[in-house]
């Protein structure tokens, strides 16, 4: 059965904007993106990244397979995060949309998508979002992460007011492995030779739309929120 991208609310037709990719380089902001859409959507996020850190934090198989190669910042194998993204759709909070955040990277990836929902869901819409490279490059090796809310800093342009020590709970903050700059420039290289292609996908089939990342965050959510609402069709 078809999903349908307006619903009706006590409070009047709410928008639900079904299957989204968020896609773009390393340190664009999808993760922060993807957070806010989700808590006014109602739709969850979907980060291949997170789901596969938490897999490495927990010791699974799957966890051991992919840490090294994330280490290098090379990309995971498309077999694992493809079923690990198909075990992800078949929870009950994905019915009615969701946001995909670093999936897909590749093209076998997006073929295995299309293919996988089938005609069962709405078609997929994708969102590409751009930022130059040195700010990418400022986002990821000063970004820090809280080790208990997760909370996230960066040391150059938003950093707690203790070093190293999260505001919120004084936790310890981290920094990911692969967010150093020789790391950086791996994922910017794969990025550029599997994901680049990804996006130039989408862009052709005319599902997708582009925004400017460097803009501040309340601007590129209101920019993401309109290019959805005009993929689906729906007034603003
Ligand atoms: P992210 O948190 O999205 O920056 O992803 C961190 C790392 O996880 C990437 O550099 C890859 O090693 C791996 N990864 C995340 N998503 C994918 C994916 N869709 N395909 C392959 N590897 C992935």
């Amino acid at each position: 059965m078809n999903q349908r991208p307006l619903e009706t609310t006590a409070t009047g037709p709410a928008f639900v904007p079904g299957p989204v990719l968020l896609l773009g380089a390393p340190g664009v902001g999808k993760g922060k993106q993807a957070q806010i859409l989700m808590a006014q959507f109602g739709i969850p996020q979907i980060s291949t990244g997170d789901l596969l850190r938490s897999n490495i934090a927990k010791g699974t198989e799957l966890g051991m397979q992919a840490k090294s190669t994330m280490e290098q910042g090379k990309l995971v194998s498309d077999e694992l995060v493809n079923q690990m993204v198909a075990e992800r759709l078949k929870q009950p909070d994905a019915v009615r949309g969701y946001i995909l955040d670093g999936f897909p990277r590749t093209m076998p990836q997006a073929v295995w998508l299309d293919s996988h929902l089938g005609t069962k869901a709405l078609p997929v819409v994708a969102v590409s979002m751009t930022v130059d490279y040195d700010q990418l490059l400022q986002r990821i090796t000063g970004r820090r992460t809280c080790t208990v809310c997760k909370h996230i800093y960066n040391v150059f342009s938003n950093p707690p007011k203790v070093a190293g020590v999260c505001d919120f709970d004084c936790a310890p903050l981290e920094q990911r492995a692969d967010d150093i700059e020789t790391v950086f420039a791996e994922r910017m290289k794969t990025f550029a030779a599997q994901t680049a292609p990804v996006i130039e996908h989408y862009r052709v089939l005319g599902r997708f739309e582009e925004v400017d990342g460097q803009r501040p965050v309340a601007e590129v959510t209101s920019a993401i929120e309109a290019a959805l609402r005009r993929l689906r069709g729906a007034r603003a």
